[in-house]
């Protein structure tokens, strides 16, 4: 499936419109949904050449299992869904910008992109996930020879793996789930972790803990000292424990050593930061600064949990807090989806119905 066409402008122009959403992961991609719903415009800024955030950068083919009525979708696949969702509503895209500065207006906020696109809005909206993520790069000497070639820190295309002898480094979410997909195609897969400790989703131990067991995949407990090969193929990683050191022959290596997550210009929005994240109520996810919102992983509040189902939920309850902004002599009225009649019959083709 690939992703619906977006309406984009052309950068260094100057716009106005209700709400600026900083971010076009999942959430901010959701909040496009939940503000329509409510008749508020939105224009979307994100610092990448595609809309989809973690899950088009950094897991397009990872199947994602937890959003509530779809029991199986690639995070590729996410993403062109939210995309059609959110088509009926027009929002307009200035992708490769990063979200730059911010300043009050007497109507609002304005706020300029690195390439000079100013846009006037009555709120603003920050879905800007981990900011700007890239991954972390392990402390393997050398390993600069082999990046791009045979050793990568993400899967963009999970066919590039299929019959490779795989090493998959780390302990995380990343590595484990990985590990798990990539097992049906790949020749062989070690999954080195220095320690018999592993920090992602239970389930997923479990599950590779199984494939350990039937033989399927290798589990090597050790610490990474080196990488052998030449000319930018590697052929094994130099591993070490307490039973001496030894190679574990492989062709290719994927590194999951976490992301780091940089929350570049946004920290100097003088919002007020928790953790590096920003502190928001659970009522209408606001920040301290009345007219600015934050939803999915960069909010901060007791309880978050980093997950698209709860960037989703905060999206609908933050829209609700951003109507009194933008129609403040307007009361708002909850309703259904029913009630959005143009909505469905774009969406259904077919004579609305009552709620
Ligand atoms: P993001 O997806 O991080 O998107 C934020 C966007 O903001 C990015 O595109 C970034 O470029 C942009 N941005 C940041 N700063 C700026 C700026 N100043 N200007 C312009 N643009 C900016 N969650 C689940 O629910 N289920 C799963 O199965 C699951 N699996 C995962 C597997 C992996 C390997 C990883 C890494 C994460 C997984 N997650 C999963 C977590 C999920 O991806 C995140 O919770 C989700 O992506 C958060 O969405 P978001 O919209 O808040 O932010």
């Amino acid at each position: 499936m690939g992703v619906t066409s977006v309406q984009s402008a052309a950068p260094g122009e100057t716009h106005q419109t209700d709400a600026v959403i900083i971010g076009a992961g999942p959430c901010g991609l959701f909040a496009v949904f939940e503000l329509g719903l409510l008749g508020i415009k939105a224009h979307v800024i994100d610092i990448q050449d595609k809309p989809g955030g973690q899950c088009a950068e950094l897991y397009p083919e990872k199947p994602i299992l937890d959003i509530p009525g779809i029991p199986v979708v690639t995070g590729a696949d996410l993403v062109s869904r939210l995309m059609e969702q959110i088509a009926p509503f027009n929002a307009v895209f200035h992708l490769n910008e990063m979200a730059d500065s911010l300043e009050k207006t007497g109507h609002g906020w304005r706020l300029a992109t690195d390439l000079g696109t100013t846009i006037d809005a009555k709120v603003i909206v920050i879905a800007a996930g981990g900011g700007s993520f890239t991954p972390k790069k392990p402390p393997i000497p050398g390993i600069d020879d082999y990046e791009g070639k045979s050793v990568f820190y993400a899967v963009r295309k999970r066919d590039a793996f299929a019959g490779k002898t795989l090493v998959i480094a780390g302990g995380g979410d990343s590595a484990l789930d990985w590990t798990l997909n990539l097992e049906p195609i790949a020749k062989r897969i070690t999954l080195i972790h220095r320690r018999d400790e592993f920090r992602g989703a239970p389930e997923s131990v479990s599950r590779m803990r199984a494939l350990v067991e039937a033989g399927k995949i290798d589990l090597k407990i050790a610490q990474i000292k080196g990488l052998e090969g030449a000319d930018g193929r590697i052929s094994g990683v130099a591993v070490e424990n307490a039973d001496g050191a030894a190679i574990v022959p492989c062709d290719t290596m994927l590194a999951f050593y976490g992301l780091t997550m940089k929350l570049g210009p946004i920290a100097d929005f003088g919002l007020n930061l928790n953790e590096n994240r920003i502190a928001v109520d659970t009522e209408k996810f606001e920040s301290s600064t009345p007219g600015i919102f934050c939803i999915g992983d960069m909010a901060n509040y007791p309880g978050k949990l980093k997950l698209i189902l709860s960037g989703f939920h905060e999206s609908a309850l933050m829209s609700h807090g951003a109507f009194h902004y933008v129609f403040p002599d307007k009361k708002l009225k909850f309703q259904h989806t029913t009630s959005a009649k143009e909505l469905q019959k774009t969406v259904t083709g077919t004579t609305p119905m009552d709620d």
